[in-house]
């Protein structure tokens, strides 16, 4: 399986300003940054599932769901449990902030589907295994383990101390690998807490309860402690973590 870190800052490709994770192609996990990416890109991502609404995931979501209709795809397709889609609906395509192309859509042109995804239960989305987990965040927010080809990679963003999506980790022998996120640094810990984030010693504490090493990756670095927060996972010295670098496609 091949997951791409998509880039989201111009002029410093390291800094992540906001989340999405294309799989194989075709699957994006977030939209946070998809409707800035390459519009070839955009035309071959059809689905995207959404972990939760805050800006810097679904940012680019109503941009990316318009390229496609004026490439003349297939309408974007988006998936989340029903609590998230809600907030998806209400928030963005509500006529405001932008075009309600549900409304706008007739019996001859869909413009955009929103596709409900069973909690905790497998779905397959364009080929691809999807399981919707509750993490623990400050708005309704879920993880995703993704699975092909006989591997799973989690995607564990945005969330502070949780317990589900790492029982259901340990529970894969097919565990492949790990997005957690890493957001602020350990002088920021209260800030972590009362945000519903992680410093880099709660990464690894999640990441200890898979009970094995599998390879890791650190995302979600807060823009401007990125130096702090590399400093500190490397001091960290947890097996199989390293820091996520924007714009590359990582193999499991
Ligand atoms: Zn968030
Ligand atoms: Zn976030």
């Amino acid at each position: 399986m091949k997951i791409q870190f998509l880039e989201s800052c111009f002029g410093d490709p390291l800094l992540q300003m906001a989340t999405t994770y294309v799989v194989n192609d075709r699957l994006a996990v977030d939209a946070g940054c998809l409707g800035m990416a390459k519009i070839g890109l955009q035309d071959r991502v059809g689905d995207v599932v959404v972990t939760h609404v805050h800006a810097d995931h679904v940012a680019s979501l109503p941009m990316y769901v318009v390229n496609r209709l004026q490439l003349g795809v297939a309408p974007a397709r988006i998936h989340a449990p029903a609590d998230v889609i809600e907030m998806v609906r209400g928030e963005l395509f509500n006529d405001r902030f932008w075009p309600d192309l549900e409304r706008l859509s007739t019996e001859e042109s869909c413009l955009v589907e929103f596709h409900e995804l069973p909690v905790d239960q497998p779905v397959n989305v364009a080929g691809i295994e999807v399981v919707a987990i509750p993490v623990d965040h400050v708005v309704p927010t879920y993880g995703y383990l993704v699975s092909e080809s006989d591997r799973t990679v989690v995607v564990a963003t945005d969330t502070r101390d949780t317990d589900l999506i790492w029982e259901r980790a340990a529970a894969r022998d097919n565990l492949a690998g790990v997005l957690i996120e890493a957001s602020f640094p350990e002088s920021q810990s209260e800030l972590a807490e009362v945000s519903g984030h992680l410093t880099p010693s709660g990464s690894a504490r999640q990441l200890e309860k898979i009970g094995r090493t599998v390879p890791a990756i650190a995302v979600h670095l807060k823009p401007s402690n990125r130096d702090e927060l590399v400093a500190e996972i490397d001091a960290l010295g947890c097996d199989g973590l390293e820091v996520g670098r924007p714009g590359t496609t990582y193999s499991f």
